[in-house]
């Protein structure tokens, strides 16, 4: 728990929220600004800021919630697919300092763009650039 964290205030029932899901480690709730009807938040019930702060045990947990939502909040608001997306850092995005993954549905036509529209310009990088961040990500895993 962290005292000034919007979703521990969510967990612990001080912020109201429109939960959709729970389980012992997650928690499920629709996002108050929503990007589509039935953007839903899942997250971790203790407290991590980023998704490499989070013990297996929970990344799994969450992987698990979002997996069984994945198709309920689809099938809910009768979407056509949905960008499933965690903002992981302040230079991704991440406002709330407590890991989230985004449930937001989609709908041929919506205008919406894929997740590659997330990122800066693009880098310029040769086949052997390439091979080299390969490796060095491969020895570094
Ligand atoms: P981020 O940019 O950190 O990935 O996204 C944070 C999300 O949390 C935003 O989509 C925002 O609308 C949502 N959000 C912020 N404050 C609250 C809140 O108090 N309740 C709910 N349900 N969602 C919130
Ligand atoms: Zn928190």
């Amino acid at each position: 728990m962290s005292d000034d964290c919007i979703f521990c205030q969510i967990i612990d029932g001080d912020i109201p929220a429109r939960t959709v899901y729970e389980t012992d480690e997650t928690l499920a709730f629709l996002d108050a600004n929503p990007l589509a009807e039935g953007h839903t938040l899942v997250i971790p019930k203790t407290h991590a800021r980023q998704l490499q702060d989070l013990d297996d045990e929970t990344a799994t947990a969450v992987y698990e919630t979002l997996h069984r939502l994945v198709p309920v909040v689809e099938g809910t608001v009768g979407a056509d697919g949905s960008n499933v997306a965690f903002n992981n850092g302040p230079a991704a995005g991440q406002e709330i300092p407590h890991v989230h993954g985004h449930i937001i549905p989609r709908f041929e036509g919506d205008g919406g763009r894929p997740v590659h529209a997330v990122a800066g310009s693009p880098p310029e990088l040769s086949e052997e650039d390439l091979d080299t961040i390969a490796g060095e990500i491969k020895s570094n895993a």
